[in-house]
């Protein structure tokens, strides 16, 4: 064996008979493997040694089933905002220069089969061919863009000349992954197989590209400019430019830059297009957005590591085997369909045998939903059906381990449920309520147990809203929450433990800006303006959009339970209960702020509704300045404060948990990094005054401590150290 060989951690070299070399890399201490320096160190090191060698071909494949490469080791990209960008500029460029050495001398093909991401694909481009495999579990793509960075290994310069500058700035731009089939047909791989044919495949399209010169042909295609005359360039470049507006609407400096990068890599040849794409890639890595991505990204996987509570006295929970929904409405259904996504079989109990056979459909359905389709998937749907049970009888919860009550907003029948179903199952099983609105501790009042029972609060639509608060009442133990965070990361799901507090987090966080958009609208601000500003902000849609999908009686409810809870500073507004009352509830009636073309989630705004109009015109304040600085002050400000607030009332752990919260359920703009984030991009002193002027408003507008605090210390409001 050479002697190089013997000191490799990551990389294995196994040389046959016919002078072909398989190069097999498996990181240790990770799940993943992952472009750690060592990798790309003994990459580097093999690759000058078998330079010497000159075997008849290289095959790189990855020792870890179903994992390719997921990438750079982002454990350290958030070092990157950090650093000066001549010094990131050079660390792309060490990187591109050990990939070079893939296609210099002996020709090369990388066998892809499972994620192939990032830095993973930006290597796998560097080889000769590639051959991915037609498993289920092999996607391609170049998430980049998703952390407000560009590919800076090359790949920018090596996709548009394999694929094209459209097609690549395409994949790039809009960080979507491709399975191995879509990557064949698109051209950035050479061949999809199944797994167990994939290194002899590789094997046959060495030999064969080799001896009919197609390697020495895209060789020379890979380091010349790209043929794209005039008229293609300003199309592409027009079009494309259009698109991503519409896509980002101009907050996100990434996708523009790759579309710069790639016209502007693809009229010289591709020493010099890496160069731009450095550069371009370190001052990307300099902005603010990208720091403030890269910081949510750090928050994500720190959720997804940890378990929500301090687990040394309890010990890590075992995992629920056999779950169960109570309540086959919007939600529980809703809820059940996510068990069954995850490949959990799941019992739902409801007492209305119609509402529950009404919702077997919908749940299969969502269950079976196929993203790329746009469908549900029936073949799937039908499987499913056998990991659905129902009943009407609580009887069918005996056998329960963790049961989630989703049944009508109203504490006398929860907490009537909540008793029957302590009393079906065994007394090692977790009991959680999805109630929006009422306190952890007033529900549990009935259970003998409440130790074992804590709040699941889902958001709606479940299938696409992440976020879970779970919410520890006054008697539930760390077991329980160890449990439900467990429960909820089984189902893809992000949980944030939060105190028993009225509105919890996000609706406690939310209530400030439903309020002052109301107030406003009675100030004589239009709602489609204040839409307007709120998704100018970065908002995906507007306060009073929001209000009509809420539905404005539920919206009611809730404003009364946070009004008695934080009257000091949200008084319920009488044009909700007013519209209410007028049967004007939002969308599900095609009538609320707004009307829209039929009544449901998809209905078309078609006006402002004229009742709406006339209540509010009913209630009117006398007008207030009102530029749209000043409406996003009014609307975001309140929000900041509240989260304050909780943090000085300890319902989070620590800011963290905020701005994760408020970017997974309210769809507060990553690019700002979360609520507080956003006041640090002001400064905590900018944020006193600006709440200057709006203070006659009362104290809802009033400074808190802690914030007075930062504003002397000038110590940032997000002052957390990342693990
Ligand atoms: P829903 O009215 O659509 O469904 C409630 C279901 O509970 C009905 O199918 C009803 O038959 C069933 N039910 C009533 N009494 C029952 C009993 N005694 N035993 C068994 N089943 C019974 O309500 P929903 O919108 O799905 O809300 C359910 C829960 O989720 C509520 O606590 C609500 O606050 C909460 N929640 C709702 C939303 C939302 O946007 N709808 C969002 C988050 C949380």
């Amino acid at each position: 064996m050479p002697a190089i060989d013997r000191d490799l951690e990551t990389l294995a070299l196994e040389r046959d008979a016919d002078g072909f070399v398989r190069l097999t890399v498996t990181v240790p201490g990770h799940r993943q493997n992952v472009l750690t320096q060592r990798v790309i160190e003994e990459l580097s090191r093999v690759l000058d040694q078998l330079h010497a060698e000159r075997p008849r071909g290289v095959i790189l494949l990855s020792g870890r089933p179903g994992s390719f490469f997921a990438g750079a080791d982002l454990s350290r990209l958030e070092e990157l905002g950090t650093l000066p960008t001549a010094e990131i500029a050079d660390l792309c460029d060490r990187g591109k220069a050990v990939f070079a050495k893939l296609s210099a001398s002996f020709p090369t093909a990388a066998v892809i089969d499972g994620t192939c991401l990032g830095g993973g694909l930006e290597l796998a481009l560097a080889c000769d061919l590639r051959v991915a495999t037609s498993e289920k579990h092999t996607v391609l793509g170049l998430p980049e863009v998703k952390l407000g960075l560009l590919p800076g290994w090359g790949g920018t310069v090596r996709l548009a000349r394999l694929i094209g500058p459209g097609p690549a700035v395409e994949l790039a731009a809009s960080g979507e992954t491709l399975d191995g089939a879509a990557a064949g047909r698109l051209g950035v791989v050479d061949a999809c197989v199944p797994a167990a044919e994939a290194v002899e495949s590789a094997r046959r399209l060495l030999v064969l590209r080799g001896d009919d010169g197609f390697i020495a042909a895209r060789r020379r295609r890979m380091s010349a400019p790209v043929d794209l005359d005039s008229v293609e360039r300003a199309f592409l470049e027009a079009t494309t430019a259009a698109v991503i507006l519409g896509r980002t609407g101009g907050h996100y400096p990434a996708p523009p830059a790759i579309l710069r990068t790639i016209l502007a890599g693809a009229s010289v040849d591709a020493a010099a297009a890496s160069r731009i794409e450095s550069e371009a890639f370190a001052k990307l890595a300099a902005t603010p957005v990208a720091r403030n991505l890269l910081r949510v990204f750090a928050i994500g996987e720190r959720n997804r590591r940890d378990s929500g509570v301090d687990t040394t006295s309890c010990g890590e929970p075992s995992p629920a085997a056999a779950p169960a929904v109570v309540g086959a409405g919007i939600m529980g259904a809703g809820i059940a369909a996510s068990h069954l996504r995850a490949g959990q079989p799941v019992t739902v109990v409801d007492i209305n045998p119609e509402a529950l056979a009404a919702s077997v459909p919908g749940i299969l359905a969502e269950a079976a939903w196929d993203r790329l389709a746009k469908r549900p998937d029936e073949a799937r749907a039908l499987q499913l059906t056998g990991h659905l049970r129902t009943s009407t009888s609580f009887a069918a919860l005996a056998a329960a381990d963790i049961v989630m009550e989703s049944v009508t907003e109203r504490p006398d029948i929860k907490q009537q449920v909540l008793a029957e179903i302590e009393r079906m199952v065994g007394p090692g099983t977790v009991i959680t309520t999805n109630t929006s609105t009422n306190p952890i501790g007033r529900l549990a009042a009935g259970l003998t147990d409440p130790s074992r029972f804590c709040g699941l609060h889902f958001f709606n639509p479940v299938r696409r809203m992440t976020l879970v608060e779970i919410v520890r009442g006054p008697a539930t133990s760390d077991a329980t929450v160890a449990s439900a965070v467990a429960h909820a990361k089984r189902l893809g799901k992000c949980p944030v433990v939060v105190n028993d507090s009225p509105g919890f987090l996000v609706n406690r966080i939310l209530m400030p800006y439903l309020h002052e958009a109301g107030e406003l609208l009675r100030e004589g601000v239009s709602a489609e303006r204040l839409d307007r500003v709120a998704r100018g902000f970065g908002m995906p849609m507007g306060p009073i959009e929001l209000y009509d999908m809420i539905g404005l009686d539920t919206a009611f409810y809730a404003g009364l339970v946070l009004s008695a809870a934080y009257g000091d500073r949200i008084e319920a507004s009488p044009v909700i209960p007013a519209l209410v009352k007028a049967g004007k509830l939002g969308r599900k009636t095609a009538a609320g702020f707004y009307r829209y073309a039929e009544a449901g989630p998809h209905g078309r705004i078609v006006g402002r509704d004229d009742k709406a109009t006339e209540v509010i015109a009913r209630y009117a304040y006398p007008p207030r300045e009102s530029s749209d600085r000043t409406i996003v002050d009014r609307l975001f400000l309140p929000m900041l404060l509240e989260a304050l607030r909780g943090l000085d009332e300890n319902l989070v752990r620590d800011g963290r948990d905020i701005d994760l919260a408020v970017i997974h359920a309210l769809g507060f703009p990553a690019f700002r990094g979360g609520l507080l984030a956003w006041g640090d991009s002001l400064g905590a002193a900018e944020v006193v005054r600006r709440l200057e002027p709006l203070a006659e408003l009362g104290l809802r507008m009033k400074p808190t401590e802690r914030l007075l605090a930062h504003a002397s210390s000038g110590r940032p409001l997000t002052g957390e150290v990342l693990p």
